[in-house]
C-alpha cells in the first residue's frame, strides 16, 4: 500500500458533500484533515427530500438519534410510495418497504401466492405487507425490537425531510469533528504533469486547496470527474426521456402522510412528500413533450394547499458518468450521474458510494486494480436501479398521450427484457448480485403496473392448495390486526418527534 492518505477536498457542499464530510470525519477522525469547499453563489440543488430504508444504515454510522433528526429536518416517516394512474389511469398501487407475508421455507411467498391467485383464492398483495396496511391507515411505528415473528417486527421505513436542513445537520456533524470549511468558488484545477493526479484547487477569489485525495460533489457540472477528468457522461434519455421539474412547497392539509405519493400525468409524473411544515411537490416531466409554463400550469392545479413560494424549474439529463472514480478523485452525487428521483434512489446511491470508498479507502496513490473494483460495482448499482426505474414508465397500459406511447413502446434494456419474459412466464422475481431493490419492490411493481404472470413457479406445487389457501388467510388477518393496533402517524410523530414550530417556506 502506498503511503497513507493525509489529507482529503471535497468540492462541493450539497447534501453529497455534506454526507461524505460527516461520514468520514466520523470513521478517520482527526487522522486525516478533510476540507470541505462550497460557494453560497452557486448554491445547491436544494431537493431531495425522499429516501428508503438504507439510510437507516447510514444515520447509524454517524450515530445520529433518530428523534433528534426527525425533528431538526422538519421530517416525517415513509413506508413505502403510493403510485396513482402509472398502470392506467384510475388505478393506483403501493410499492411497500420491507417484505410480503413470509417465504414458506424454500417456497418464495410470491409462488404461492401466484398460484393461489390463479385459482381466485388470494387477495390483492397489499393485503400481505404491513406496510402497505399501515399506510392504508396513515398509522406508523418502527419495528418491534427484538426482531421476532409477528409483522410488528417487520415494519420498513425511511424518512421525507427537509433537504436544506438536512444539509444543516449534517454540516453541524461534519464542522464538529474537524472539517473545515471554505467558501468560495473553484475557478481552477491543477493537476500534476506527470500522472496527471489533482493536486490542488483555486478559489475565484484567491488562495488554493491541496490535498492527497479530492471528492467531486459539485453537483451537475462534475467540475473533476466530468470536466476536469473527463469521465464520459452516458446517456439514458431514449430510455428515461424526462429533463425538467418544476418543483413548489405547498400548505399541510391535515397531518402528514406516512408514504410519498406519484401520480402520472401526461407527460411525466408528480411528486408529493409530506413533511412537518409544508408539503414538496414536483412535476418531473419532458421538455420534448410539455413547455415549461404548462408543466408549471399542472403542477399549481394539483396541490392540496396554498403554494408557499414560487415554482422553481430544474433542468436534469438522466444517465451516468462512465467511471466514478479515476485517478485520486471519487464523484459522488449528481456529479457522477442522475436517475430521477421517482424510488428516491439519488441519496442512496452517495450512500453506497461512501461506503465503498470506506471499504476501499486508499494510500496516497489508489490500485488501479481497486478503483476498477469500485466502478465496475457502482456502475452495476446505476444499472440495476435504472432498470427498475424504466419499468415504471414502460409496463403500462396508458396510450392516452404521445409522451405515454412513447414510453410504452420503445425498446427497454436487455437486462429489463429478461425480467418482463421471466416474470410473464412463472411471475418469479429475483434480486441479483448487489441489486438495491428486492423481490417485494419487483413484485409489487410489476404487479401494480398491470404485468400478469401466465403460470407460477413449480416450486408452489409443493404444498396442498387447502394448506396454502389456509397460510395466506391467516397472514393477511394477523397484518391486517398488527396494522390497526398501530398509532396514528402524526400521533407517532408528536410523541416522539414533533419538530418546533417553522415558518413553512
Ligand atoms: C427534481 C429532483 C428531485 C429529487 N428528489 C430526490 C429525492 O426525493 N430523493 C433523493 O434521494 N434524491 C432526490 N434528488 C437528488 C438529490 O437532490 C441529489 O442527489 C442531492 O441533492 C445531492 O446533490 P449534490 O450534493 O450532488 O449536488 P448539489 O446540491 O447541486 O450541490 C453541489 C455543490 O457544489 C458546489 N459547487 C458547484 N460548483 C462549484 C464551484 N465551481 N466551486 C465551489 N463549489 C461549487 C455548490 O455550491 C453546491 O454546494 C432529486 C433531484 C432532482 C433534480
Amino acid at each position: 500500500m502506498s503511503a497513507p492518505l493525509t489529507s482529503i477536498a471535497i468540492i462541493g457542499g450539497g447534501t453529497a458533500g455534506w454526507m461524505a464530510a460527516a461520514a468520514l470525519s466520523r470513521v478517520l477522525g482527526r487522522s486525516v484533515a478533510i476540507t470541505l469547499v462550497e460557494s453560497e453563489a452557486i448554491g445547491t440543488v436544494g431537493v431531495g427530500e425522499a429516501t428508503i430504508p438504507p439510510i437507516q444504515a447510514f444515520n447509524a454510522l454517524l450515530g445520529i438519534d433518530e428523534d433528534d433528526f426527525v425533528r431538526a429536518t422538519q421530517g416525517s416517516f415513509k413506508l413505502g410510495i403510493e403510485f396513482v394512474d402509472w398502470g392506467a389511469k384510475g388505478e393506483r398501487y403501493f410499492h411497500p418497504f420491507g417484505v410480503y407475508g413470509i417465504d414458506f421455507g424454500p417456497i418464495p411467498f410470491e409462488a404461492m401466492w401466484h398460484r393461489l391467485r390463479a385459482a381466485g383464492a388470494a387477495a390483492p398483495l397489499d393485503a400481505y405487507s404491513i406496510c402497505a396496511a399501515a399506510a392504508q391507515g396513515n398509522r406508523f411505528q418502527r419495528p418491534l425490537d427484538p426482531p421476532g415473528n409477528t409483522p410488528l417486527h417487520h415494519v420498513g421505513y425511511a424518512f421525507h425531510f427537509d433537504a436544506a436542513l438536512y444539509a444543516a445537520y449534517l454540516r453541524r456533524i461534519a464542522e464538529a469533528a474537524g472539517v473545515a470549511r471554505r467558501e468560495g468558488q473553484v475557478v481552477d484545477v491543477t493537476r500534476d504533469a506527470g500522472d496527471g493526479r489533482i493536486d490542488s484547487v483555486t478559489l475565484a477569489a484567491g488562495g488554493q486547496v491541496a490535498a492527497d485525495f479530492f471528492i467531486d460533489c459539485s453537483g451537475f457540472r462534475s467540475l473533476l470527474l466530468g470536466e476536469t477528468l473527463g469521465s464520459v457522461f452516458q446517456d439514458w434519455s431514449h430510455w428515461l426521456p424526462n429533463d425538467r421539474a418544476v418543483a413548489v412547497p405547498s400548505a399541510n392539509a391535515g397531518p402528514p402522510t406516512p408514504y410519498t405519493r406519484s401520480t402520472a400525468r401526461a407527460a411525466g409524473w408528480q411528486w408529493r412528500i409530506p413533511l412537518q411544515h409544508r408539503i414538496g411537490n414536483g412535476y418531473v416531466f419532458s421538455s420534448a413533450h410539455c413547455s415549461e409554463d404548462d408543466a408549471t400550469a399542472t403542477l399549481l392545479a394539483n396541490l392540496d394547499g396554498a403554494p408557499l413560494a414560487d415554482p422553481r424549474v430544474l433542468r436534469f439529463r438522466t444517465g451516468r458518468r462512465q467511471d466514478c472514480w479515476v485517478g485520486n478523485c471519487v464523484g459522488l452525487g449528481l456529479s457522477t450521474g442522475f436517475l430521477e428521483p421517482l424510488e428516491s434512489t439519488s441519496i442512496h446511491l452517495i450512500q453506497a458510494g461512501i461506503a465503498r470508498l470506506l471499504e476501499m479507502l486508499p494510500g496516497r496513490d489508489p490500485d488501479p486494480a481497486m478503483v476498477r473494483r469500485y466502478n465496475r460495482l457502482m456502475a452495476a448499482e446505476f444499472d440495476g436501479i435504472r432498470d427498475f426505474i424504466i419499468l415504471h414508465f414502460h409496463a403500462t397500459a396508458r396510450d392516452d398521450t404521445p409522451y405515454w406511447d412513447h414510453v410504452r413502446t420503445m425498446t427497454v434494456p436487455d437486462t429489463l427484457a429478461e425480467r418482463l419474459a421471466e416474470y410473464r412466464a412463472t411471475g418469479r422475481v429475483y434480486r441479483e448480485a448487489d441489486d438495491l431493490f428486492t423481490r417485494t419492490s419487483w413484485l409489487a411493481v410489476l404487479d401494480g403496473q398491470g404485468v400478469r404472470a401466465a403460470g407460477h413457479d413449480p416450486l408452489a406445487m409443493a404444498m396442498p392448495l387447502d394448506e396454502a389457501r389456509e397460510r395466506l388467510a391467516r397472514i393477511a388477518a394477523v397484518t391486517a390486526a398488527a396494522a390497526g393496533r398501530m398509532p396514528a402517524h402524526g400521533a407517532f410523530i408528536a410523541a416522539h418527534c414533533a419538530a418546533p414550530i417553522a415558518s413553512p417556506a
